[in-house]
This record gives C-alpha cells, structure tokens and sequence, in this order.
C-alpha cells in the first residue's frame, strides 16, 4: 500500500525528517507517536505534497506509484486521503456542495459517472447518522465555526464518503472528548477492511484501546526509532520517549 525508504525531508532549510521508513500493506493500521517536534505532522504534509516541504532524499510510493512526482489532487484520486487536508473554511460553500464536488471529481478520475444527487444525498445522510452529526451540518458552511468534535467527524464523514485506500490522520486524538473519540474510533474500525490501511498519528495510548492498531512506531527527529504492537503504546505511556532516545 505504502512503502517509504530513507525519506529526508526540510521546512525552510532546516531538516525535518532524516531518514525515515515505513511499510503499510493493505489492511493494516499503524499508529505513529512520539515527543512533539519530532516530525509527525511533517510526515503527513509531504505525503500531502504541501507546499513548502521539500523532500531532500528518499521515495515514497503508494500502491507502487511514485508519490512524490504527483499533484497533491493526483493522490488523493490514486486513493491517499488525509484527514487534515481540508482545514480551512470555505466561505459561501456549504459542506454539502463540498463533499458532492469532492466525491465527483475521485469519480471522474476513476472513470466514473458523478453521483446522483439522490444517492449523494442518501449517502451523506447515512454517514451523518453514523457520526452523530446533525443533518443541518450538512448545509453549514465548510468548516464554518466547527468545534474540535465537529472537526474530527466532519473528516470521518469526507472519509467514508470518498471511500480511500490510504487514510492519514493527524492528531487523531486531540482535544476530542470520550464521546467524540468513541465516534472517530467506532468510524475508523466500521472503515476497517482488507484492502483499506491507515496511519494514525495519536499522542494518547486511550485511542488504540478503542482502535486496535496492528503496529506502533515511535518517531524521533525525524526518524521511526522503535516498532512495536499495540504493547508499545502502553509501555509509552507508562515510560515516556526518553528511555528511547539515543536508540536511533
Ligand atoms: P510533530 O507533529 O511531531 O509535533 P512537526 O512535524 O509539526 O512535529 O514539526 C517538526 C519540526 O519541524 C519542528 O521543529 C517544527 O518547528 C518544524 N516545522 C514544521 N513545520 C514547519 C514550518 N512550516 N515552518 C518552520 N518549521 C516547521
Ligand atoms: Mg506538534
Ligand atoms: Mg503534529
């Protein structure tokens, strides 16, 4: 699914990422912590393809396509999705229209027809359901003074609508309540199948006990120094990262 080797990586001449690898096959879920600054955050912009993160070595490839040649569009119709790519509000663009044109344009580029405005409609209705967002949501502007529960459901709701193969989420966790982490966990397991895979970056153990994670990797300036289970996370939480400084 995806394959990164010995990617290096700067923001504004300072290097970021020094050489990390990872290996995600279809079906699995890993999750990535480690202290703040070691480059998560980072990992995901350049898998986005973010302005202003220059990739210095290194490849990454998603379903053996060459990731870092493409448009950032490119990879989301080859089926990357990441959770934080859309963070801005839109003005005058309800969140309907969005999720339509979204889901439209991955069709065409998969030679589809666009939906119906029936099916999108029952569709969306659906998912608002299984996130717990009210259906007025749907005709809210994008991101229009959502809350942190609000965020975090909204990018469930794009996810299940887009239907990706490779889902990226950034701060999985963060600032969310248990009802709302319950609601990205419950979202994330019913989107769990063979051929689906996610990266989940997550600072607190408490999420993996909602969502089992088949590996846990620690990043540190810019690089995975430790791979683990589900295990892992627990040791983390009990130890902190520093026991595992100087690993690398
Ligand atoms: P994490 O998500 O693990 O907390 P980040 O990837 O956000 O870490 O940041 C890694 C390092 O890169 C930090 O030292 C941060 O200050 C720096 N950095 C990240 N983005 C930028 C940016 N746009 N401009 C300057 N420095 C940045
Ligand atoms: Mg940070
Ligand atoms: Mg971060």
């Amino acid at each position: 699914m995806l394959k990164i080797d010995n990617l290096h990586a700067k923001v504004e001449d300072k290097d970021i990422l020094k050489g990390l690898n990872l290996s995600v096959k279809p079906g699995e879920v890993h999750a990535i912590m480690g202290p703040n600054g070691s480059g998560k955050s980072t990992l995901g912009h350049v898998l986005a393809g973010r302005p202003g993160y220059h990739v210095t070595a290194g490849t990454a490839t998603l379903l053996g396509q060459n990731l870092l040649d493409m448009e950032t569009e490119e990879r989301a119709h080859l089926g990357l999705f990441l959770a934080f790519q859309y963070p801005v509000e839109i003005p005058g663009v309800s969140n309907m229209e969005f999720l339509k044109a979204a889901v439209d344009t991955v069709r065409e580029s998969r030679g589809q027809e666009s939906i119906s405005s029936v099916d999108f409609m029952k569709k969306a209705r659906a998912i608002c359901k299984e996130v717990d967002l009210d259906l007025s949501f749907l005709k809210r502007g994008v991101n229009e003074g959502f809350s942190g529960g609000e965020k975090k459901r909204n990018e469930l709701m794009q996810m299940m609508m887009l239907e990706p193969k490779l889902c990226v989420m950034d701060e999985t966790d963060s600032g969310l309540d248990i009802d709302a982490l319950q609601v990205v966990a419950n979202g994330v397991n019913a989107m769990r199948n063979s051929e689906r895979s996610f990266v989940l970056v997550t600072h607190y153990q408490r999420l993996l006990d909602y969502i089992e994670p088949d590996f846990v990797h620690v990043l540190s300036e810019g690089r995975i120094i430790k791979t683990g289970d589900k295990s892992l996370a627990l040791e983390l939480e009990e130890k902190g990262y520093a026991w595992l400084e100087g690993a690398a």
